[in-house]
């Protein structure tokens, strides 16, 4: 029962500085959040030993009368918390719940819709190299000039190709998808509808975001963006695919279950059915609001930085960098210096390769979480306006002024004080 520090200097010591990192900086990727301490003692259990192939009840392991508990609150609290009939907890990561939930539903060879990933699809969605695109037949749907989802092609393309499967969900898009147009078109041409809001989902929890589950056969999610939880994945579906559902997580894609993980799945689906949550994500959407209206600003404009579709309705901003001096990674670069941390995204039509960019994603969750208020948001939104504005070089006074206004903000709102 030697402690970690002791038997393992090396991890303990790079585990200290990733604390240290996360608490000195800005964190504002879109996807990334902190887990309550309470979700992430729960990972770190006696839960992480156990075997329990099957399901609560029906297992293939003895001793599983605890986790049967425990696996079976998880189901409860996230059938309760999104109103949906079914609930598989298990999948092991978001593009694993994807995976399974196309498993389920179809076969190597039928035909797929999905965002475009250069548009804001994920990987899951049917790129070339991902088991969606490897397995299936890709129709790829794309926004338009006006940055929003083009639902005249999307209806025009699912008339075409009949699919067997839309899948509508996103990783990287500043608005709202039209969930009843999208199964509207579905039932038009027998297609399921998989909805994937495993960026929205907290923003779903909160009542801030239209809920998927009443249109869609199938919703995926992962636990850990908005909705603040550990790493993994969670399958919702109606009552009549529940059978099909979880044979396609267990056996069909995984075995042993991560209790542990699920456990800190069902304190994390607690705390989403809160009313702090909610003010947490109030937040969110308030901070994205106040970034994306300080982006668009006149001495901002003038160095070449835009915002696709304008604005946003959601927890990020994409910063479009088409006319900036700077590329993507040159900005993500600039923004790091001062102790900001965001990550490049392609853009629809990007001119630049996806390695480089031509686009950033800015998200709010984290600071949120934080305890970030409207008034820290806008010193934030300010400072990575002043961060890509400034010609280059980026000369070292002004970073330390603007690394300054960044270490004060990290230090007004102590991340995980309780820790080393
Ligand atoms: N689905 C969407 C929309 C995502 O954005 C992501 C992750 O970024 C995933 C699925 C995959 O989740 P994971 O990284 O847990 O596999």
């Amino acid at each position: 029962n030697t402690p970690l520090h002791e038997l393992d200097p090396a991890v303990a010591a790079a585990v200290d500085a990733e604390l240290h990192r996360q608490q000195s900086t800005l964190e504002m990727i879109a996807s990334e959040n902190f887990a309550p301490v309470a979700v992430m003692e729960a990972q770190g259990t006696v839960l992480t030993n156990k075997y329990a192939e099957g399901y609560p009840g029906r297992r293939y392991y003895g001793g599983c009368e605890h986790v049967d508990v425990i696996e079976q609150i998880a189901i409860d609290r996230v059938k309760e918390l999104f109103g949906a009939e079914h609930a598989n907890v298990q999948p092991h990561s978001g593009a694993q719940a994807n995976a399974a939930a196309m498993f389920a539903l179809l076969k190597p060879g039928d035909t797929i819709m999905g965002l475009n990933l250069a548009h804001g699809g994920h990987l899951t969605h049917g790129m070339k190299i991902n088991f969606s695109g490897k397995l299936y037949d890709v129709v790829a749907y794309h926004v338009g000039d006006d940055g929003q989802v083009d639902m005249a092609e999307v209806e025009r393309l699912a008339k075409e190709r009949k699919p067997k499967l839309i899948v509508a969900g996103w990783s990287a898009y500043p608005r709202q998808l039209d969930f009843a147009a999208f199964r509207r078109i579905a039932d038009e041409v027998g297609a399921y509808l998989m909805v994937d809001m495993a960026h929205f989902a907290g923003l779903v929890a909160a009542g801030l975001h239209p809920n998927p589950v009443p249109h869609a056969h199938v919703v995926t999610t992962t636990t850990h963006k908005t909705l603040g939880g550990p790493r993994g994945g969670v399958i919702l579906s109606t009552a009549e695919l529940a059978k099909k559902i979880n044979s396609a997580v267990f056996p069909g894609q995984q075995g042993g279950p991560l209790e542990h993980v699920i456990a800190a799945k069902a304190v994390a689906f607690k705390v989403a059915a809160s009313e702090d949550f909610k003010d947490r994500q109030r937040r969110t959407l308030e901070g994205a609001r106040i970034l994306a209206e300080r982006l668009v600003e006149d001495d901002v404009k003038a160095a070449g930085v835009d915002v696709l579709s304008g604005g946003t309705d959601v927890h990020l901003v994409l910063v479009d960098l088409r006319d900036s001096a700077l590329d993507g990674q040159q900005a993500e670069d600039r923004l790091h210096e001062v102790g900001i941390t965001v990550n490049r995204n392609a853009i629809p039509n990007d001119p630049r390769p996806p390695m480089v960019t031509s686009g950033l994603r800015i998200g709010t969750p984290a600071l949120a979480t934080r305890g970030f208020t409207a008034e820290d948001f806008a010193e934030v939104a300010d400072v990575i306006a002043e961060t890509l504005k400034a010609p280059s070089p980026f000369e070292a006074a002004h970073v330390d002024a603007l690394r300054a206004r960044v270490t004060a903000l990290a230090e007004k709102y102590p991340l995980y004080p309780g820790l080393k």
